[in-house]
């Protein structure tokens, strides 16, 4: 098949010197004629509709009107200088103006001449106008491409320094849509285009930017959608199958001594439905034959650790060591506290491996790791350092993943001759849409209930006037002998800002709270590990009653004895996150409470979030709600991901054609999984394109 065409350079482009050609890969990264047909419009004006000038607002986005123009005006003096036209309809009268290309300008307009004008209007000393608008007469239309709806791309500052705006752009696409040898090669198979009454991909290029019709717009952004949503699922799936043939993974066949101990000797209380499934599923996963990979989901508190140990205890059962990366030391340790106290009886060695691990030590652990004679594993990632080797490693337990490297955790799957079993566990709650396009190779299993007898978080919203009952409320707390924490936002663009506010707000906290009889604690990102930790430990050790913290809370630590989370500037805090802080409390016995302070006025979206928190903890709600929201590009950890950079297709709006492409991959891989039958051919072909052209796939775990 000839992909020439769209493989050519860009500069080889009428229109594209290397200065432009430079511009393009540096600023959109667009190498090749094909990459720049896939630069779609982002939206499209309308062109069989002309306003009234007396309707134009200064809200209008792109506009265009018939008029005759009336005068022109030269003004100003130097860099200052202006050109000024004024154009005359039926309704009234609005300016033109230039700042540049004056003499063209000047001589190009022709008094009393009917124009159809397309630009933005703009408001200038309180008047409309519309700033560097295009004219064309109107008998004048050169349509050899449908032009009535007409395609708008994104530029950026410096490519419209070089005469690529929106329009330059539009016009090198038209240039390589009327090149005599545009030519777009297939990349469906015939089945697929007919099973799903796809368009053809040529079709598709040409109607997305230039549409015949708007149902011709419609089905070439479907397709295109497809597409894309489509070769992502399809390799996700051919990459999971891959492994799966790859690593054939150790056997856990049996459930033994040490389960069987822990669960009927040393369990306290019964298991939640939820993680009866999910051990029924891992134990699936361990007993096949191949290796896990999961992905283990459940909200703060739900119960995921102890789903971990009993995972580790089937690994023991069968003969294998096993180890936990937390994302912190403090986390490490409270996993190292948690276990060794649940597992105090059963003779399970369990280790402490971290960076502050004395160098005696280390190598004592090392020693018995080496032997065999240490069990269970828990570490920050000084475990994957080149040295800490196991006699048989059969599982990992990851916890609160996105805190890992990609790159991080693919260090583990190599240290090891047959990989070992792998469980992720997050208490972020992933939308399915976007767990299956972020984790699409990973199974998932869900923890979707708490234990019971747990009081929900009572969780209010007040505005700032009313801080003072705040202040109250946290006093007789204290008096009861709860703990408290105080959260600022840290948003990275005002680092300095933000901590001069949280510094300001410790200051005022601990006028309000002063010793001797209170004592205030402090924690932020600026501060080094030890420092934080240091002082999360004071907190935990109940030295200090109330903790200001920045979000470096966020993740994991327990302080069952804080009762009260103060949220201050919640508006400031995106809803994940919100649910997040949450999770800081409520962990112990007593009832919890959360109190987001705002100021009056909010925004249609900040209320939202402000109200979605009130009224629900199910973090899987409020992780919708947010995907909703914001759309996926902000949503925590998806940006190192690299695979939600999408050209055309959105993963909230497009739920459906995704799941569309997620079910049709899966039954090409199950029924041909190395691609290598005839008929899907065209595929493989395309997939193997994608990889030479796309680094970002590479990033993928
Ligand atoms: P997660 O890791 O999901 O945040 P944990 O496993 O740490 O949750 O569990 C939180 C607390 O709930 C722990 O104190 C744990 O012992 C307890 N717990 C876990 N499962 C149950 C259950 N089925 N019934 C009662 N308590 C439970
Ligand atoms: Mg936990």
């Amino acid at each position: 098949m000839d992909h020439s065409f769209l493989s050519t350079p860009i500069e080889f482009l009428k229109g594209v010197g290397p200065a432009r050609a430079e511009l393009l890969k540096k600023e959109l990264n667009i190498c090749t004629f094909g990459e720049l047909l896939t630069l779609f419009p982002f939206r499209y004006i309308d062109r069989s509709k002309f306003y009234l000038i007396s309707g134009i607002r200064d809200d209008s986005t792109f506009i265009q009107f018939k008029a005759r123009l009336i005068r022109i005006q030269t003004i100003g003096m130097g860099r200052g200088q202006r050109i000024i036209a004024t154009v005359r309809d039926e309704s009234g009268e609005i300016d033109l103006v230039w700042f540049q290309g004056l003499k063209w300008v000047g001589e190009m307009l022709t008094p009393q001449q009917e124009y159809v004008i397309f630009g933005k209007p703009a408001m200038f000393n309180g008047k409309l106008n519309i700033p560097h608008p295009e004219l064309e007469i109107p008998s004048n239309h050169p349509l050899s491409l449908n032009e009535t709806l007409r395609p708008i791309y994104n530029s950026t500052e410096k490519l419209k320094s070089k005469g690529l705006d929106y329009k330059g752009i539009g016009k090198l696409i038209k240039t390589l849509l009327l090149h005599e040898k545009f030519r777009v090669p297939e990349n469906l198979t015939p089945a697929i285009l007919d099973g799903l009454r796809l368009l053809d991909r040529q079709e598709a290029f040409l109607n997305i930017h230039y549409p015949q019709t708007p149902e011709l717009l419609q089905k070439a952004q479907s397709r295109l959608k497809f597409e894309e949503l489509f070769f992502i699922q399809l390799r996700l799936m051919k990459q999971r199958y891959g492994r799966m043939e790859k690593h054939s993974g150790h056997r856990f066949s049996k459930v033994g001594e040490y389960l069987n101990r822990f669960y009927h000797e040393h369990l306290t209380f019964e298991l939640t439905n939820a993680q009866k499934r999910v051990i029924r599923e891992i134990r699936a996963d361990l007993g096949s034959g191949n290796q896990m990979n999961r992905l283990l989901q459940g909200d703060v508190g739900s119960g995921k650790t102890l789903v971990a140990l009993m995972t580790m205890l089937i690994a023991l059962d069968n003969g294998f060591q096993s180890c936990i990366m937390a994302p912190t030391e403090i986390l490490a340790n409270q996993h190292f506290n948690t276990l060794s106290l649940l597992l105090r009886r059963l003779e399970v060695k369990v280790g402490l491996l971290t960076g502050s691990t004395k160098k005696a030590q280390r190598k004592e652990m090392q020693d018995m790791l080496l032997a065999g004679e240490l069990h269970i594993l828990i570490g920050t990632h000084a475990l994957i350092e080149d040295n800490v080797q196991f006699r048989n490693l059969g599982l990992v337990v990851i916890d609160e993943q996105h805190r890992f490297g990609v790159a991080q955790r693919a260090a583990l799957w190599e240290k090891n001759q047959v990989t070992p079993h792998i469980l992720v566990m997050t208490a972020t709650p992933i939308p399915r849409t976007l767990a299956m396009t972020l984790y699409g190779d990973l199974d998932t299993s869900v923890i979707d209930e708490l234990p019971p007898g747990r009081k929900a978080i009572i969780t209010k919203h007040v505005f700032e006037p009313e801080r003072k009952k705040v202040y109250d409320f946290i006093r007789q707390k204290i008096r009861e002998g709860s703990q408290v924490y105080i959260v600022y936002p840290l948003i990275q663009e005002s680092e300095t800002l933000d901590l001069k506010n949280l510094i300001d707000g410790f200051q005022s906290v601990v006028q309000e709270f002063p010793p001797p009889e209170y004592s205030v604690s402090m924690v932020h990102g600026k501060m080094r590990q030890v420092e934080k930790d240091a002082e999360m430990q004071r907190f935990l050790n109940r030295e200090t009653q109330i903790m200001v913290a920045t979000t470096v809370i966020e993740v994991g630590v327990d302080v069952p004895n804080a009762a009260v989370m103060v949220i201050e500037n919640a508006e400031r805090f995106g809803l994940s996150q919100l649910h997040q802080l949450r999770g800081r409390v409520g962990r112990g016995r007593d009832q919890s409470y959360c109190i987001l302070l705002s100021k009056y006025e909010l925004s249609a979206e900040a209320k939202k979030r402000l109200s979605t928190m009130v009224h629900t903890t199910d973090g899987f709600v409020i992780a919708e709600t947010d995907l909703q929201l914001r759309g996926p590009g902000d949503l925590q950890g998806t940006q190192q991901s690299g695979i939600l950079d999408l050209r055309i297709a959105d993963i909230v709006k497009d739920e459906k054609i995704l799941k569309y492409a997620r079910n049709l991959a899966a039954d090409i891989i199950k029924d041909d999984p190395g691609l290598v039958k005839p008929k899907n051919d065209i595929l493989a072909r395309h997939l193997q394109n994608i990889d030479r052209h796309q680094q970002n796939w590479g990033l993928i775990s």
